[in-house]
């Protein structure tokens, strides 16, 4: 693939923000990538330009009927000053795994790939350097074609956006207070839970607002039919510790095929823990807890790695989750993903490629 390259000229690139004061999703960097899609012609016009607002006619599909799907991973700079990106073609193949489900156009995986990597290397200063920091990649589809009608679009745009990210656990991990909704679902069966695709998000924030204001920091998602079986915790997935068995919802299609999730399965096998996956309910996770076979209880995801959860909060009753603090398997899970990341433990799994 050709990439047509215009850099942003030296005098107007923008000054990169303390690395103290980053958060997650405020900066963007100087450039992006961007690739059009025609029925007719099929994906062209691969371009790297300075980041900007782009035109959108007001009848843009993706702005009515939702075709619209994200990616996100990220890189990090390692004290070696490489910069490793973490198994990304995983994110390819379900950012393409997306695509289909939502009725939209496959890409080259490695020509995304290579792109990823070109827009990295222009904006290679944007990785940030401090301990836990790191660049988020967001690669998104867009339906473009402008009609009115439920039909699936011919016209498509793909674009990818960098942004430097705060470490997570600033002060340490802090295990999270989650309130378990009966009342909203993320996701039924047979919907489009294992995509990330835009509506699944909005969908899910009139819980989260609400277990907000209650105090709690995410909402634990129940199956869409019985409100028994766990699914997710927000925009993470989840794993419990009976006695040593490591147990994870199945995927089931509602489900996201998170790649934390996969790496922690992965790497659980090979430290010796029994480990499964299968429909898990609310009522047994609950009974296990106040029975204390309930060891540990984690969310996982790119953005904190490893989240651990203190307490569950179930029709009115809070059931404490290793007296609140973070257990010993999750604090190793986070330091050996992260030390995969950082270059700082040896890629024995192939997951790593340095940019
Ligand atoms: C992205 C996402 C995850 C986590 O996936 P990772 O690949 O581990 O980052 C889990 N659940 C939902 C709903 C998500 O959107």
């Amino acid at each position: 693939m050709h990439i047509e390259i215009e850099l942003l000229p030296e005098s107007e690139r923008k000054d990169l923000p303390p690395s103290s004061n980053l958060s997650f999703g405020k900066h963007r960097s100087d450039h992006m990538f961007l690739m059009d899609y025609k029925a007719e012609t099929g994906w062209h016009n691969a371009r790297i330009v300075p980041y900007a607002a782009f035109f959108l006619d007001p009848a843009s599909a993706c702005l009515h009927y939702g075709q619209a799907i994200f990616e996100g991973l990220k890189a990090y700079r390692g004290k070696d000053d490489q910069i490793r990106l973490f198994r990304a073609g995983e994110n390819m193949d379900r950012l393409n795994h997306s695509a289909w489900r939502m009725c939209m156009p496959q890409v080259d995986k490695d020509e995304l790939l290579q792109a990823i990597k070109a827009l990295i290397r222009i904006d290679r200063r944007w990785v940030p350097e401090a301990t836990g920091t790191s660049l988020y990649v967001r690669p998104f589809m867009i339906a473009t074609e402008a009609f009115l009608g439920v039909r699936p679009a011919r016209e498509y745009l793909l674009s990818v956006i960098l942004s430097p990210v705060g470490a997570y656990y600033a002060e340490g991990f802090n295990p999270v207070k989650i309130f378990v909704t009966d009342q909203y679902v993320r996701a039924v069966s047979g919907g489009v839970g294992e995509a990330k695709t835009a509506g699944n998000y909005a969908a899910s924030l009139m819980a989260s607002e609400k277990a907000h204001e209650l105090g709690f920091t995410q909402v634990l998602w129940l199956d869409a039919a019985k409100r028994h079986y766990i699914e997710e915790v927000g925009t993470m997935n989840i794993f419990f510790l009976l006695e040593d068995t490591l147990v994870t919802p199945e995927l089931n299609g509602s489900i996201l095929p998170g790649i934390t999730r996969d790496s922690v399965l992965c790497l659980a096998r090979d430290w010796g823990l029994k480990v499964e996956e299968r429909p898990i309910s609310i009522n047994e996770v609950l009974d296990k807890a106040k029975d204390k076979v309930l060891k540990e209880c984690f969310g996982t995801g790119t953005a904190a790695v490893i989240s651990p959860v203190g307490a569950l909060y179930y029709k009115g009753e809070n059931y404490p989750i290793n007296g609140g603090k973070t257990g010993n398997l999750a604090q190793r899970l986070f330091d050996e993903i992260t030390g995969l990341q950082y270059g700082k433990t040896e890629d024995a799994y192939g997951w790593i490629d340095i940019i």
